[in-house]
């Protein structure tokens, strides 16, 4: 099955698929598509980032819809703002040949208002974050009561943000006769306890090893003492004038002081992080997109999920705790086939971190010396 034609899909989907220019299926639609069309059933899949989740999940939903009914028949969850606006936008590109067929947004940082409205004219699937989603069912903003189908996307990182008690909380609303499809990169513990307490005895799918990562991306390392972080990252970024990256910081702090120290040098940088405005973000998003930012100096939280084509570096200014978060920040590369490079900044003290990291991915890191002056003048 490694044709779009061969997955059971119908005409309006495959027009669509040329349009946006998909030669193959990836593994993960490959497994998931003609399994979801077929069936009605629960399903856990499981599929490293940047392996067309989206679509394998999307497409399904698309199928199974009657566009000819304005009643909600699906909600997708995701944890952030910018990764909900993304999933609309792709599902609005994948149904463009479907008459009738809305698709509406539901995030924090916007009127909730319009959001109510455009739900009201008619949505056959609302793409939600789970906060605001809770906050539109409180004040009976919306109906999810005759939903056929529900999507956790990015299960992991919705459960990383705290978003259990939203999310059993939004399901309570849904009938019990629904399908689940939860969609995660990884498989922490508490990915297996949303699957069992709201979910029917799913069929699980899993593309390549558990937490194992994206494998067209190499992974490097750099020792630097603490206080030369900032030299190192500069002389990374100047070894690299082509560099299109997503820089990593721990802290809202480090991120805002990052992206400023970079601006104020040179560079092309911007921060993105929790304390701006949504439309700061939505800004910077578009300005990363558009690649008038090289550099894009962002925390876990903000980056989650983006998905922008050739992004070209990962930097980990600083590494995170979990190696889940690992992944996930190195997964902003190396996506849709093409190769990309992930690059650690690290001290001697924390090198244990790395042989955890190796261990637990399977990926052996290449440690390098960062590069000099002259190296770079060359
Ligand atoms: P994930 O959710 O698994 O991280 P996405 O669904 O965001 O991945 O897809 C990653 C990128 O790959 C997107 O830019 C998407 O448009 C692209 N993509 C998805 N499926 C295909 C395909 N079959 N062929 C080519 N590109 C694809
Ligand atoms: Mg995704």
């Amino acid at each position: 099955m490694n044709n779009f034609e061969q997955l059971g899909l119908n005409e309006s989907l495959l027009l669509a698929i040329k349009d946006l220019g998909f030669e193959n299926p990836s593994e993960v639609q490959q497994k998931a598509i003609p399994l979801l069309l077929e069936n009605d059933i629960d399903i856990v899949a499981l599929a490293q980032t940047g392996t067309g989740k989206t679509a394998a999940f999307g497409f399904p939903i698309i199928q199974k819809i009657d566009a000819n009914n304005r009643g909600t028949q699906a909600l997708i969850l995701s944890p952030t703002r910018e990764l909900c606006l993304q999933i609309t936008n792709e599902i609005k590109n994948y149904s463009k040949y479907v008459k009738g067929l809305n698709t509406v947004a539901v995030y924090g940082g916007a009127s909730i208002h319009d959001q109510a409205r455009d739900v009201k004219r008619g949505a056959q699937i609302i793409v939600a974050t789970p906060g605001r989603m809770q906050d539109m069912i409180n004040r009976g903003l919306v109906n999810i009561e005759n939903i056929n189908y529900c999507v956790l996307d990015e299960a992991d990182e919705m459960l990383n943000m705290g978003f259990y008690e939203d999310i059993r909380s939004i399901l309570s609303h849904t009938p019990e006769n629904k399908f689940t499809w939860l969609f995660s990169a990884t498989m922490p513990q508490e990915v297996a306890r949303i699957a069992k307490d709201f979910m029917k005895s799913p069929t699980e799918i899993t593309v390549g090893h558990k937490n194992q990562g994206n494998t067209s991306v190499t992974h490097e390392f750099y020792i630097a003492n603490a206080r030369d972080r900032y030299a190192a990252l500069k002389r990374l970024a100047d070894a690299n004038p082509d560099i299109f990256s997503v820089i990593f910081c721990r802290t809202k702090r480090d991120t805002q002081q990052v992206a400023e120290k970079l601006v104020e040098d040179g560079y092309n940088a911007a921060a993105l992080h929790g304390d701006l405005s949504q439309a700061q973000r939505d800004g910077v998003m578009k300005s990363f997109r558009g690649r008038q930012i090289q550099m894009l100096v962002a925390t876990d939280v903000a980056a989650r999920g983006i998905d922008v084509d050739d992004v070209t570096h990962v930097i980990n200014y600083q590494l995170p705790d979990e190696v889940e978060t690992y992944t996930h920040r190195s997964g902003r590369t190396g996506r849709a086939g093409k190769t990309g490079t992930s690059m650690i900044i690290i001290t001697k003290s924390e090198l244990r971190k790395i042989n955890q990291i190796e261990r637990i991915m399977k990926n052996k890191f290449i440690e390098k010396p960062i590069p000099s002056g002259a190296e770079i003048c060359e």
